[in-house]
Formats: structure tokens, C-alpha cells, sequence
């Protein structure tokens, strides 16, 4: 490309097809761009022609040859790639899991003393990091109403320094106001941070619309085959040196094995997220319908909570939404998704594999309420489903033979 004005005006598909082929990363110096994806570059140790050029050269900056701990081509493709994709970033750091860049990004922002105010729709272990990990280290963690301003404004105090978003919620699909509430901190010279793992890039541009520093997990989407593991973190220039300095100084590495399955997983993320996303919302249609569902927790389905706000910024979806089943009982909800056959049950989700879990999140929560407002229904027995690639027709028929099953036991309808 010649200019990155030009790249800027490509489409996310054509972005991500372009992204991280630098030349001097996917050839030699006699042939630049010799072959289409930065191979693996296994390296520890990385030679230097002669002492002038050690001297000339002190500590890496980003694209440069320094020491296996500081990346090479193959790690600085894939972090280039996810720079290019996100709007308003200056750079990206890896982690070796989306774990780790949930707590490299927190451990960069936060000091003892600090309060960080975690959304309560958040993933369970950035949950478990505040009263375990942060409260270690004399950080202190306050919940919030995912989807109540007031109720972030409440929480705050003189010492927040950090808030963490996760819209929408993994679990229970809540769309966060995420440009109000980034505003709302940033006013108080507060530290926004999103984890975007469900939306990415190509769904949900969060530095454009006021996030200071987004994570994600790479493992889902960008992956796609579960197969591999790795997280992120991309910020504007100032937040991405601390984030970069603090991730060096935690030793903190992902191979390039790995990082190699990921930029091969990233060329064909756009059309998987696409195709997951239409046979998403065409199998929420359907448990719409059903008799046996109380209610469907998909934010691409109108209707849906959170829905309003998906379509007002996002530019797109992916296969993960929760419903929830009109009453019956655990086993009930247990014995209708052993029976299903295509559907695997387990956790992680954004594979070209489907997977069914239970959702039951009521006894984590502590600053709002599960079931949702305005849900209206009693016992709340739901079931997360993340949609991959088989035929839509044949994921359909296996969740009719799922709910005959439950309904069998006794749910009754
Ligand atoms: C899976 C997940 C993570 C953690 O990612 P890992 O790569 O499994 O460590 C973080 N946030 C969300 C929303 C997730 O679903």
C-alpha cells in the first residue's frame, strides 16, 4: 500500500487480508514479499552484524531484531495486523492468553491504593482478578449496573482510576452505552478499558468511540479454531508505550507458532464472523418462536435488551448469545444439552465449532440483578450458545431434538 490514508479507505475484509505483510517480514533482502504470511520466526538469540550496529542499537523499538523477548517478524506481523484494524491505535501488545492481557493492561494502569470500577456482567476471571490478584496488590474493585449510568457515576470516588467494560456481557449479552460511559470517565480523569472480544475490531471500533485501552482475547474470534491461545491489548501512543514497557518488564511472550495460527486465523475472520453472525440470528429467530423459550438474549435480534445500542454502534455480530428457558429445572436445562449432538459442551467459544453451556450468573452478580430487568421470569435456567460454521438448518434440528428432550422432563410448557 502506498499510503496508509489508502489502507485506511479499504474495507475491514480487504484490511485484513493486507494486514502485517510488511516486505522485509515475508522475504529476504533480495526478494521483499517472497512469500504471502510472515512465516515462523523461532528465535531467542537474534545476531548482529557487527558491534557498530549492536551500538547503533541499544533496545528495540518495534520491527527490530533485539532479543527473542522482544518478538520477531511473525509476533510483529500479527501486532501490526490488529493495529491496522483498530482504529486510532498507535501499537498492540500480545499476551499468551486473553487472561494475561486483561491483567497486563490493569497491572500498567493501577497502583496500590487505586479503585477500579469492574462492569457486573464481566467475564469471571477478570471478576476473580479483582478480589484475588488486584485486591493482593492493595487495589481495591467496585461492581457497577452494566447498563445504569447512574450507577457508575455512584460508584465512583476520588480514587478510581480504572474502569473495565465488557459489552456485551460474554454471559448475559447486556450492550454497554460504551461512548457515554468512556466520556463519563475520561471527565473524571478516569482510565476507560473495553474488553471487546465479543464485538473485535471488525464489529465494534473501540478507541473511535472513546476507550482509552482495548483488550481481547484473541483465542475466540480472531483464532476461530480453537486451537491456540493468546490476548491483547491496543491503546493510542502514550497508553500503548506503558502498556509495551509494563508487558517487557513482566517478561510477558507469545511464540511464534502460535502467533502464526493467529494471523492465519485473522484472513478469514471477517467471513467467519459474517457467516456466525447470520446463522446466529437466524437460529434466535426460531427459539424466538418456540414455546419452550422465555426469552432470547441475542443483541443482533430486534427486540432483544441491548439491541437499540448494537445497531447504533456496531458494524457487526458474531455466533455467541445466551436464552433462557421458560421455567423447568436445572437438570431439566442439564438433560437438554447433553442431548444435543452437534453442539459440544465446553467453554471458550468463536471456533468454527458450535458449543452449548449453562448461564447462571445470579450468585456472582452484586451490583445488579440475574434474571435481567424486565425479563419477568422466575426460575432462570439459560444456556450460552456459540454458533460456528455447520449448515443453520442442521444446528435448528438439533435444538428441537435438545428441547423435546427437556420439555420430556418434565419442564413442562
Ligand atoms: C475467553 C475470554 C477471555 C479470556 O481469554 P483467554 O484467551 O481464554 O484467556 C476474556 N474475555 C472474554 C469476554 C472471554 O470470553
Amino acid at each position: 500500500m502506498s499510503s496508509s490514508d489508502d489502507f485506511e479507505n479499504l474495507g475491514p475484509a480487504t484490511r485484513g487480508v493486507l494486514a502485517g505483510r510488511r516486505d522485509e517480514w515475508t522475504g529476504t533482502p533480495g526478494h521483499p514479499g517472497a512469500v504471502v504470511n510472515p512465516p515462523v520466526w523461532r528465535a531467542s538469540t537474534h545476531l548482529y552484524p557487527d558491534m557498530s550496529a549492536l551500538r547503533a542499537h541499544p533496545a528495540n523499538e518495534d520491527g527490530r531484531f533485539y532479543y527473542g523477548r522482544r518478538g520477531s517478524p511473525t509476533q510483529w506481523g500479527l501486532s501490526e495486523a490488529l493495529t491496522q484494524l483498530e482504529g486510532n491505535s498507535a501499537g498492540t501488545v500480545l499476551y499468551p492468553s486473553g487472561v494475561a492481557a486483561i491483567a497486563g493492561a490493569l497491572l500498567t494502569v493501577l497502583r496500590p491504593g487505586d479503585v477500579l470500577l469492574m462492569t457486573d456482567n464481566a467475564y469471571e476471571p477478570s471478576r476473580i482478578m479483582g478480589r484475588g490478584l488486584l485486591k493482593d496488590f492493595g487495589i481495591e474493585t467496585r461492581w457497577f449496573d452494566p447498563t445504569d449510568l447512574a450507577s457508575f457515576e455512584a460508584a465512583c470516588c476520588e480514587r478510581t482510576r480504572c474502569v473495565l467494560l465488557e459489552s456485551p456481557g460474554s454471559l448475559t449479552m447486556e450492550v454497554q452505552d460504551v461512548p457515554a460511559l468512556a466520556a463519563a470517565a475520561k471527565a473524571r480523569g478516569i482510565v476507560s478499558m473495553l474488553d471487546n472480544t465479543w464485538a473485535s475490531p471488525l464489529g465494534f471500533q473501540a478507541l473511535r468511540h472513546g476507550v482509552d485501552i482495548v483488550v481481547m482475547s484473541l483465542t475466540k474470534h480472531v483464532s476461530g479454531h480453537s486451537d491456540c491461545m493468546m490476548g491483547s491489548a491496543s491503546a493510542g501512543a502514550e497508553w500503548y508505550r506503558k502498556l509495551r514497557l509494563r508487558s517487557q518488564g513482566m517478561g510477558t511472550v507469545v511464540s511464534p507458532d502460535d502467533a502464526a495460527l493467529m494471523l492465519r486465523g485473522l484472513r478469514t475472520m471477517k467471513h467467519r464472523l459474517e457467516a456466525e453472525t447470520a446463522s446466529a440470528l437466524a437460529i434466535a429467530r426460531w427459539l424466538e418462536g418456540r414455546p419452550e423459550v422465555a426469552r432470547v438474549l441475542c443483541p443482533m435480534l430486534p427486540g432483544s435488551p441491548g439491541h437499540e445500542l448494537w445497531q447504533r454502534d456496531f458494524t457487526g455480530g458474531c455466533g455467541l448469545f445466551s436464552f433462557v428457558l421458560k421455567g423447568g429445572t436445572s437438570a431439566a436445562r442439564d438433560a437438554l444439552i447433553d442431548a444435543l449432538a452437534l453442539f459440544g459442551i465446553g467453554y471458550s467459544w468463536g471456533g468454527f465449532e458450535s458449543l452449548a453451556t449453562p448461564v447462571d450468573p445470579a450468585s456472582i452478580r452484586t451490583a445488579s440483578q440475574w434474571p435481567l430487568k424486565g425479563m419477568d421470569v422466575q426460575d432462570c435456567f439459560g444456556v450460552r450458545l456459540s454458533i460456528g460454521l455447520e449448515d443453520t438448518a442442521d444446528l435448528i434440528a438439533d435444538l428441537e431434538r435438545g428441547l423435546a428432550v427437556w420439555a420430556a422432563h418434565g419442564a413442562g410448557v
